[in-house]
Formats: C-alpha cells, sequence, structure tokens
C-alpha cells in the first residue's frame, strides 16, 4: 500500500518550507507518491523533480489554480499537465503577476481603516519569486498586532465578505477546466466545502470538471462520505492531500495524513 499525499505547498506559494524540505519530510514520513501544488505557479515541482528522485518519492505534475465563478473563489487542482504547455504557462504567469497590485491594494484599504502595514516589509516576506497571497498579509496582520490569529485576520478583513477583501484577476472555472485538459491533464475541484454551497459544485460539475478533492485532510468524516457519495454519482474521480502550509498543527497532518492508494488509478484513468 503506497502512502498518497497530493496536496502540499511550498514557499513558492504561501507555504514556509522550500521544496528540498518538502520532499525531505515526505522521505521521513514515509510518503511513497506527493503532489506539489502550489497556488499559480510550478517553480516550487520544477524544483522538487530532482530531490524526489534522489529519495525515489513519484512527484506528480501539478498546480492549484486560481478562478472565479460568480464572483466566488474556487481552486482547481491540476494533476499530470505537460508542465512546459505554453499557453498553460501564460495562464499562470497572468494570475501570478495580479497577485502584486492586489496586495498593495489590499494594504491601502487596511490604511483607509487606520490599519498601517508596511508594504515593502510584506514584500521582504513574500514567496520566492515575490508570491503575494493573502496569507502574507496576515501574517503581517498578526506581527502588528491587529489580529491575534489568521482565523480573525481572514475574518475581519481579509475574507471574501470584507471590506478589505479584493479578488484576484483570475480566469473563470470554465476556461481553467479546458486549459488543463489541453495541457493533458486531470482538473479536480480543491476542498469542495469551501464553496459552503453545494449549488457551485453542481455548476462546476456541469463545467465538466474530471474530479472532486475528497479525502481533503481538513474535513471530517461526513464531509468526506458526502462529496465521496458526489463524486461517485457523478462519475468524477477522487483525490486528496493533507493541503500542508506548513505551520503548527499542519505539520502533524502532514506526518500523519495519507489518502487512499486507489486514488492513483483513478487519476491514471482520469475517468
Ligand atoms: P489568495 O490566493 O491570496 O487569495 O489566498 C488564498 C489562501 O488564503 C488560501 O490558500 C488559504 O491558505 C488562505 N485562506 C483563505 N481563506 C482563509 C480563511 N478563512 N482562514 C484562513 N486562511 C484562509
Ligand atoms: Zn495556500
Ligand atoms: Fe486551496
Ligand atoms: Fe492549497
Amino acid at each position: 500500500m503506497k502512502k498518497v499525499n497530493l496536496h502540499i505547498h511550498t514557499n513558492y506559494s504561501d507555504g514556509t518550507f522550500s521544496p528540498k524540505e518538502v520532499i525531505e519530510m515526505a522521505n521521513n514520513f514515509g510518503l511513497n507518491v506527493i503532489a506539489i501544488t502550489d497556488h499559480d505557479n510550478l517553480d516550487g515541482y520544477r524544483e522538487a523533480i530532482q530531490y524526489a528522485k534522489q529519495y525515489n518519492i513519484e512527484l506528480i505534475p501539478a498546480v492549484e489554480i486560481s478562478a472565479s465563478h460568480q464572483n466566488r473563489e474556487v481552486h482547481i487542482l491540476a494533476y499530470n499537465i505537460d508542465p512546459n504547455n505554453k499557453e498553460l504557462n501564460q495562464l499562470l504567469n497572468s494570475i501570478y503577476d495580479s497577485r502584486f497590485l492586489r496586495a498593495k491594494k489590499i494594504v491601502q484599504k487596511l490604511a483607509k481603516l487606520d490599519i498601517h502595514l508596511n508594504f515593502d516589509e510584506i514584500q521582504k516576506k513574500a514567496g520566492k519569486n515575490n508570491y503575494l497571497g493573502r496569507p502574507h498579509i496576515s501574517n503581517a496582520l498578526i506581527k502588528n498586532g491587529f489580529c491575534k490569529d489568521k482565523f480573525e485576520a481572514f475574518e475581519k478583513y481579509l475574507g471574501e465578505n470584507c471590506y478589505a477583501y479584493i479578488p484576484k484577476l483570475a480566469p473563470d472555472v470554465k476556461e481553467v477546466i479546458e486549459q488543463i485538459r489541453k495541457a493533458g491533464g486531470v482538473s479536480v475541484l480543491a476542498h469542495p466545502y469551501s464553496l459552503r454551497n453545494d449549488k457551485y459544485v453542481y455548476d462546476i460539475i456541469d463545467f465538466g470538471i474530471d474530479g472532486l478533492e475528497v479525502f481533503y485532510a481538513k474535513c471530517n468524516d461526513a464531509l468526506i462520505y458526502h462529496y465521496n457519495e458526489i463524486a461517485l454519482k457523478n462519475g468524477l474521480i477522487r483525490t486528496g492531500g493533507s493541503d500542508f502550509h506548513g505551520e503548527g498543527y499542519d505539520l502533524r497532518i502532514f506526518e500523519k495524513f495519507s489518502v487512499p492508494d486507489y486514488i492513483l488509478d483513478e487519476l491514471k484513468r482520469g475517468i
């Protein structure tokens, strides 16, 4: 039985650890098959290839792509894509690049609430290649004493219904699914529960998504059961992972969690 985890971030997006460190941890935890799924870029995956080879860990080419559906933020996981596909890389670059301006706008909006953060300091803590996401701003809010933890930061300021929320320039879900297919990959709706309404999940199934991230470490059994049923009833593949970012509790999950290895067959079949 293989130990599998198909949702892991590195410091090329909003994770704490480098690709090398992530692979070393995966090796220590006895994982056999993993996917580095950084947000909107494949650089961490590329860097990890050499280390995965060294430890004989199967590294599936993957990325977590930011998309939007009816003004909602949706994350689409892409697996087994051709990492050199030109159009896919163009799409990723455009999302990635828009993050800088968006982070700046969020900081400006926070300033209107009399929350003054130093943008240069936030940038210093950015991911490799200057990746900037809301978690970096959330960290600055905590560090400067405006919030006690990230939950408060997202609840009060950065979450989708908050004053300082600025959406990314993310493509429609439909477009993302098509690009993944053209790049030879399989598309999977990440953490479907986070859409908070299955109506959107069914919309995305209608758009032709290939799978659902059923075995998500941060879901309880009832939610896993629920999305497992939806996947099976709709002929979708199932994937799963820990969504490891690296902070405190995440490490325990990374160490203990793995998903059933039959999902690897489903991923190959693409259904
Ligand atoms: P971004 O891609 O910059 O919009 O940031 C999205 C990331 O922020 C997600 O991948 C999560 O890591 C984090 N995030 C989003 N919503 C929340 C929340 N409510 N609480 C904590 N972290 C969140
Ligand atoms: Zn993230
Ligand atoms: Fe996500
Ligand atoms: Fe993620």
